[in-house]
């Protein structure tokens, strides 16, 4: 979508603190870190949220899990925590599918 702040970070028209790249999914550090350790990682293909998610584009969901697996563990983060936020009330702002991925301090439950 050509007018997606995430769409553009992936496309890497705006500059971005990048974790990992490949063809599906693109990893970058969060501009506001709420953690020592907070980067999102978005497919590549524009996804509005969770919401969006169908049996056409499911396997972009696999993929970025299998990917959030083997960059924690290449990090060496041994817990961590993986939120999606889905609509406003649930706290998203950019409106494209992304993972939050936190780590590096004690974390409550339930988030707020
Ligand atoms: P949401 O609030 O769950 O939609 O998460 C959006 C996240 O994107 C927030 O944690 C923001 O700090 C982050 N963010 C917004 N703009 C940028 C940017 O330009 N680069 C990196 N992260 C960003």
């Amino acid at each position: 979508m050509s007018d997606c702040l995430f769409c553009k970070i992936a496309a890497g028209e705006i500059p971005s603190g990048k974790v990992y790249e490949d063809e599906v999914c693109y990893a970058f550090n969060d501009i506001a870190p709420q953690a020592p350790t907070h980067f999102l990682v978005i497919p590549k293909a524009h996804i509005a949220s969770v919401a969006g998610i169908s049996a056409e584009n499911s396997t972009v969901v696999a993929h970025i899990f299998e990917v959030i697996a083997r960059l924690t563990a290449q990090l060496g983060l041994n817990s961590y925590r993986v939120v999606s936020n889905i609509g406003e009330q649930a706290g998203q702002s950019v409106p494209h599918l992304h993972f939050h991925v936190l780590s590096g301090r004690d974390m409550t439950w339930p988030p707020g």
